[in-house]
Parts: structure tokens; C-alpha cells; sequence
């Protein structure tokens, strides 16, 4: 299975990739977790992505979708994968069928989770991330057993730079004009899957299990 989680920041995508990628067996290639990784390393592509990241823009067309080229070609993205956060503008998006095209491959649906503007302000100001292993949690809607450690490798949790008040915004309208057109690109080509995001994440999962039920 070959799948796309898109919708707006804070939507929920990486909550439900972490079990998607569980359940189903797939490649988890978040484009946000491999700037923020590259950061880390200290290499030039991660220092320049970080640059666009901490005030809420998006990183420049040419370095996400070379990054996305050389990760769908490792093995292990060769036959399930599931692209999260990728593509994020219609530009990002043709290139994204130029390579699968190259590869002959295609995908199998994209999942659109669906959230209004409020609710998604209250879950990113919330958001903890865990320095180690990525691991996202809430502040209220999924605390850590212990206040600042993850319940998954025990590294500790901070608060992304870009989920500050101000950085948000900025994210949100970002997403409105440049993101969301891509709804209709793959519309138009038979993919799309809405997903009701304003529920439980159980509920949200639910659902998304419903659609993928048949497809491979
Ligand atoms: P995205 O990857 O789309 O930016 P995340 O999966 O990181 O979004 O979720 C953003 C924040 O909202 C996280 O703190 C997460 O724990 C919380 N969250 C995600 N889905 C739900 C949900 N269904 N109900 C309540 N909180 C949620
Ligand atoms: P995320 O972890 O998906 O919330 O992404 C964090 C940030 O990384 C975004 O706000 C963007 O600045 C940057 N980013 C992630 N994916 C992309 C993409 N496909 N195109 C451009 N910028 C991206």
C-alpha cells in the first residue's frame, strides 16, 4: 500500500502515520521529521530547512522534493510506504507523480483528515515532542504517563519552536493558500478519502481502517 496523510497543521497526521505504519507495515517518510532530524546531524540541508521551519514557512520546493527522491529510493520504500506531510504544494505534488511515474508506482489513496481552525490552534500550542524518537503527544488530550518523558523510549519532550502562537498562524494561512489546493489535485484524480479529524484519535483511526478496508 502506497499512502498519502495530508490536512492542516495539526490535523492529526503524525498521530495516525505512528499507527498506520504499525498496523499496515509501512515506510513512515515524514518530510518535517527528516528536516528536523537533518537539523540535528548538523547538516547544511536540515540548517536551511530549519530556517524556513521556526517561522511557520515551508521549505523551498527543490530541497523537499530532492530529499523525497532519495528516500523513496531506498529499498525499503519500494513497495509500502506512507508519505506524511509530502506533498504540501501543487508544485511538490507533480513531482511527486514525475517520480512515481519513473518508478512505476502510483498511489493507493490519500487521506485528507479534515479539522476546523480552533481546534487545531488548541492541539499544536499543546503538541510535545519527544527529542529522541519523534513521538508526539498533548498536553491534555495525550499526556505522557510522566510529566515530560516518553512513554515510548524515555527521551525527553519539548515544544517545537514553530507550534509558538505566532508561527502557527503563519502555518495556517500557508496551508490555506498553498497546501489545499492539492485537495482538488487529487480529487480530480479519483484518490481522495475524507476523514472526519474532530473526533477521538481512536474514532479517527476507526474510520480511516473503514476506508482502507479492500485496498492494497
Ligand atoms: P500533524 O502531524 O497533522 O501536525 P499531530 O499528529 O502532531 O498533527 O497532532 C497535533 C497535536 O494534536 C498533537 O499534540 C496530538 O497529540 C494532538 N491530536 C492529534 N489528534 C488528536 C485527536 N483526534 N484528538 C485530540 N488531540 C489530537
Ligand atoms: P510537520 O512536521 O509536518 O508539521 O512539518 C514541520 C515543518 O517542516 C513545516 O511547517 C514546514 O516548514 C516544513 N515542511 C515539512 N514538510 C514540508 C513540505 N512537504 N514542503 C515544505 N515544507 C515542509
Amino acid at each position: 500500500m502506497k499512502l498519502l496523510v495530508m490536512g492542516p497543521p495539526g490535523a492529526g497526521k503524525g498521530s495516525q502515520s505512528q499507527k498506520l505504519i504499525a498496523d499496515y507495515e509501512l515506510t513512515h517518510i515524514s518530510t518535517g521529521e527528516m528536516f528536523r532530524r537533518s537539523y540535528e546531524r548538523g547538516e547544511e540541508i536540515g540548517k536551511k530547512a530549519m530556517a524556513y521551519i521556526n517561522e511557520g514557512n515551508l521549505v523551498d520546493d527543490d530541497i523537499t522534493n530532492e530529499i523525497v527522491r532519495k528516500r523513496l529510493l531506498k529499498p525499503d520504500a519500494a513497495r509500502c510506504f506512507l508519505l506524511d506531510g509530502y506533498p504540501r504544494t501543487v508544485t511538490q505534488a507533480e513531482a511527486l507523480d514525475d517520480m512515481l511515474k519513473e518508478m512505476s508506482s502510483s498511489l493507493t489513496a490519500v487521506i485528507n483528515i479534515v479539522v476546523d481552525k480552533d481546534i487545531i490552534l488548541e492541539r499544536m500550542v499543546g503538541r510535545r515532542v519527544c527529542k529522541s524518537c519523534g513521538h508526539t503527544y498533548h498536553k491534555t488530550f495525550k499526556p505522557p504517563k510522566v510529566e515530560g518523558v516518553c512513554d515510548q523510549c524515555g527521551g525527553t519532550l519539548y515544544q517545537r519552536v514553530d507550534d509558538q502562537l505566532e508561527s502557527v498562524r503563519n502555518r495556517l494561512k500557508i496551508y490555506e493558500t498553498k497546501t489545499k489546493p492539492i485537495i482538488d489535485y487529487y480529487k480530480g484524480r479519483g484518490l481522495l478519502i475524507n476523514i472526519n479529524g474532530m473526533q477521538s484519535f481512536e474514532a479517527v483511526y476507526k474510520d480511516i481502517q473503514k476506508a482502507l478496508r479492500g485496498l492494497r
